[in-house]
């Protein structure tokens, strides 16, 4: 697949770029960003002309409704370099869709698919040596949307940033995640807003993370909020779970995030014929599988890491280890997945869009 693009936009390049001044072997992520940024601004009404122009700083009014009431959303994706040098994303209709369903339910308006699409194919075109080849060398792509209209009263702004920026991102090691079960904090509850990636979503999620650091894990699961019963997801990633030779993961809902990761894992997982159940897991059926040694695995799963494989949680002061196992699912399915996302593999779903 491939896009046409019929954007008209203005263009300022900068006169030298600064790529060279970057350690691309020792980058922490989210920290570096491309040269280039697109700007396109919601007024009268209208989406107005979008502008790509060097990565920088912008005023905005104090009194702008981001600051006061939140309307913040955001999407997480990224892009690929294969051994033709062709970049390549990864299902961005997806996420044209998700951040359209945000807007709708942070009262933003809709980004049009010519703006979110061929921006984002101009920009990373603009961009593409920041893409590098090689697997683990990804470019993270951030849009986002603002409310940048002022006036510190409590009602929908009438004005909206929309942007795109790019950090170049080496795939990482999180290292050995233990995690908490959520007894008493929620991420989301129904009829909220944790199905949206709104900014609110994650400041909600940071002081009761902090506590599970404190105690030496790295990540709370999240529950259902009205019982605590039910495993949701982990972190801000969906989550998955192994008990002996199936896979479980929830259906999303109002309080789960429909993860482009989740629905490709899921997919890779049937092709390979493995058992996938979608379906609420209990807290007590994952303590009764640790018990008996059917829990195999725990894992996340999210664009930025792919998938985090889980070692260890803890309920009511209990903490379970995960065995180690050989032939994990969740990395046979994370190889798969990105040989299909660096076009090392046949891309059999066509989910892979050029640039
Ligand atoms: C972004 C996000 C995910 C993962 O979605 P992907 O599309 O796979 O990156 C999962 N859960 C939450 C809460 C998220 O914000």
């Amino acid at each position: 697949m491939s896009l046409n693009n019929s954007l008209d936009i203005d263009i300022i390049k900068v006169n030298s770029s600064k790529i060279e001044s970057i350690d691309f072997e020792n980058l922490t992520f989210g920290n570096v960003f491309t040269d280039h940024m697109l700007i396109c601004d919601f007024k009268e009404g209208a989406w107005q002309k979008p502008i790509i122009k060097p990565y920088e700083p912008f005023l905005i009014d104090p009194s702008a409704k981001v600051f006061h009431y939140g309307q913040a959303i955001f999407e997480g994706m990224k892009a690929y370099k294969d051994s033709n040098n062709d970049v390549w994303m990864f299902r961005p209709e997806e996420n044209f869709h998700r951040f359209n369903k945000s807007a709708v339910r942070m009262a933003m308006p809709e980004v049009t698919e010519t703006i979110f699409m061929d921006g984002l194919k101009t920009i990373l075109d603009i961009d593409r040596d920041w893409v590098k080849f090689g697997v683990g060398n990804t470019l993270y792509i951030r849009p986002f949307m603002i409310a940048v209209g002022s006036g510190v009263i409590a009602q929908p702004s009438t004005q909206y940033r929309f942007m795109i920026i790019l950090s170049p991102a080496k795939s990482y090691y999180s290292g050995e995640v233990k995690v908490i079960i959520a007894e008493h904090y929620s991420r989301a509850a129904n009829g909220g807003i944790g199905a949206a990636k709104a900014a609110g979503n994650y400041s909600a999620q940071f002081y009761p993370t902090k506590l599970a650091n404190e105690k030496g894990f790295q990540q709370i699961i999240w529950t259902d909020d009205a019982t605590h019963t039910k495993l949701e997801e982990a972190g801000t990633m969906n989550v998955f779970f192994r008990i002996n030779d199936t896979l479980f993961t929830a259906p999303t809902s109002e309080r789960i995030l429909d993860g482009v990761t989740r629905k490709s894992l899921i997919d890779i997982a049937k092709r390979e014929g493995m058992d996938v159940q979608i379906r609420s897991i209990l807290v007590e059926e994952l303590i009764n599988a640790a018990k008996d040694g059917s829990l195999k695995e725990v894992f996340g799963a999210g664009t930025a890491a792919v998938v985090s494989p889980i070692s260890a949680f803890s309920f009511q002061d209990i903490e379970y280890a995960l065995p180690k196992i050989e032939n994990s699912f969740a990395l046979q399915l994370k190889e798969k997945l990105t040989n299909i996302q660096y076009k090392l593999a046949e891309d059999t779903f066509g989910w892979t869009v050029k640039v």
